[in-house]
């Protein structure tokens, strides 16, 4: 339903129109629900569209998909009922025994079925330490490596990694590169146009924003083989998003720009109000000047940092896990790219095998006042160590 001529137009126009959605038939300026399972054929028995089954896709989910797509400056994209079905697709594509490198510290969903597809011997891994590119150089084997992973920035700790320089890396071995750039949504990086051959989302997080669907996005900037062979693995295993959901994901994208602008100037300041502050160790935000790749961040997230940043507090974990307790504005809950501010700590959720920091505190910055978040996390943080002082 593109327009003809938007060339001239802004992206954040298409986007807040749906690509200028109106249904054919009705005028309607909002989709429909395609809720079939099954496609009539035609008279002469030939499928009407490229879906002919629940499991292909629908015309809900196809809007969704050339949305992102125009977002990402993509060929196409695909749409997974998860960002988890998405990434393990891309685990299923890759032939037996492919060796990838990934970051040692990356969202704890993801690198748990990388290892747990190596501990079948059907992929082998090499890990670098994540935003550090002459680490990442050292493990990629020229003519062997076929698939470079990379989090920009990476859970928990925001570290950046260059994207140029790591498509260069992998492009230079002959590998692909996929990026997940799940913390920062393509109105901040475009991370095909900085050189990677897949671009994945949890579209869960900032592309719905609302925490009431799963999706996984992939985006690629050819129609390749890489394409189809996904195309194949998510009909095969079922795992299309849902036109239901796929409407929601219209929905929240139409305000993905405003949004993300809001959930960045949220997370700005309550990164600086914390930083230095007596019950913080350290402040982890690529958006601080301190940051150690805030430079990077500053040109690959188009001059905003994202909404999500992790402070480490002062004292033991359980100081930390009584923060998280203590605040009354933050839901303590996991997830994050929503309305809503969420804090968890960190170690809780994603296990003891993990390497995170034990007093590290995950924040997502909602778009709220930042008035009413910067106070909740200030009083939290008085109860715990304040009362602790008493003592
Ligand atoms: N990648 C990142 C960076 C994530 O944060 C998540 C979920 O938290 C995923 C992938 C997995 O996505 P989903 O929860 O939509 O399956």
């Amino acid at each position: 339903m593109k327009l003809k001529n938007d060339k001239d137009l802004s992206i954040s126009t298409k986007i807040a129109q749906a690509l200028h959605f109106s249904d054919p038939e009705t005028g309607s300026v909002v989709p429909s629900i395609d809720h079939s399972a099954t496609y009539s054929r035609d008279e002469n028995y030939q499928p009407r569209q490229a879906f002919w089954y629940r499991r292909d896709g629908n015309k809900t989910t196809q809007l969704a998909e050339e949305i992102i797509s125009e977002l990402e400056n993509a060929n196409a994209s695909l749409l997974f009922s998860s960002g988890m079905s998405a990434c393990t697709a891309v685990l299923e594509m890759l032939p037996a025994e492919a060796q990838i490198a990934v970051p040692r510290v990356m969202y704890h969903g993801v690198l748990g079925q990388i290892q747990n597809f190596a501990s079948k011997n059907r992929i082998r891994v090499d890990y670098y330490e994540a935003g550090d590119l002459a680490s990442m150089d050292s493990v990629i084997k020229n003519g062997v490596t076929q698939l470079v992973w990379v989090e920009t920035p990476n859970n928990p700790n925001w570290e950046v990694t260059d994207i140029s320089s790591a498509s260069e890396l992998a492009h230079k071995a002959g590998a692909k590169l996929i990026v997940d750039a799940t913390a920062t949504p393509p109105t901040m990086t475009k991370s095909l146009d900085l050189g990677a051959d897949i671009s994945f989302h949890s579209a869960t997080k900032y592309l719905n924003g609302h925490s009431d669907i799963a999706a996984g996005a992939l985006s690629f900037n050819q129609q390749s083989s890489m394409y189809e062979n996904l195309f194949t693995i998510r009909k095969l295993h079922g795992t299309v998003l849902n036109s239901q959901d796929a409407f929601l994901l219209i929905r929240g994208l139409r305000t993905l720009f405003l949004r993300v602008e809001k959930n960045s100037q949220n997370a700005m300041l309550l990164a600086k109000h914390f930083n230095n502050h007596e019950f913080i160790e350290k402040v982890l935000y690529p958006g601080l000047e301190t940051h150690p790749n805030h430079q990077i961040a500053k040109h690959q997230t188009n001059g905003q940092f994202g909404g999500m940043l992790s402070v480490i507090v002062k004292g033991s974990q359980t100081d930390a896990i009584n923060v998280v307790r203590n605040c009354k504005v933050f839901y303590p809950a996991t997830s994050l790219g929503g309305v809503e501010s969420l804090i968890e700590h960190r170690k809780t959720v994603s296990g003891d095998d993990f390497p995170v920091h034990e007093n590290l505190i995950r924040i997502s910055a909602g778009i709220e006042d930042p008035v009413d978040l910067i106070n909740d996390l200030e009083q939290a943080l008085d109860t715990v160590f304040k009362r602790k002082g008493q003592h």
